[in-house]
């Protein structure tokens, strides 16, 4: 897992076996796979609640990765309501909203997984995996 700093641009979406977890299922972490869009190597992808992930804000601040517009583009974040602002301009499913790079433990491609947690309402947190796309530097 690492932060992603640098101008990128997103190419294919990968398929992810489990993308929506609840309660007991993020508990001690969600745990999942996705599919290499190169080599088609099964990868997993751990996220721990408050441990795994760097906010979303910093992708598209002063558009200094991705702008909003590329990351609404490739349905990577939706804008949130308006009651639930606080959590920031583009998030999944109006909870707070979080990313990471990651890459193919075989053929070394890059990744950005988006995701977004936290509780829904009382009684109820959900861990809500958007997806994971491939991405290239283009510096
Ligand atoms: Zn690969």
């Amino acid at each position: 897992m690492y932060s992603i700093s640098k101008k990128i641009t997103i190419g294919q979406q990968a398929l992810i076996a489990k993308n929506f977890f609840s309660n007991d299922e993020i508990i001690p972490s969600a745990v999942t796979t996705f599919t290499c869009c190169d080599c088609g190597h099964t990868n997993t992808i751990t996220i721990i609640p408050y441990e795994t992930g760097f906010p979303i804000f910093q992708i598209y601040n002063e558009d200094k990765v991705l702008s909003k517009t590329e990351l609404l583009k490739n349905k990577m974040v939706t804008e949130t309501s308006a009651r639930m602002i606080h959590f920031g301009a583009l998030t999944v499913t109006d909870l707070p909203t979080l990313y990471f790079g990651t890459e193919c433990e075989s053929c070394h491609s890059n990744y950005i997984v988006v995701f977004s947690y936290g509780e829904k309402q009382p009684g109820l947190t959900l861990l809500n995996i958007s997806g994971v796309w491939k991405y290239e530097d283009s510096e």
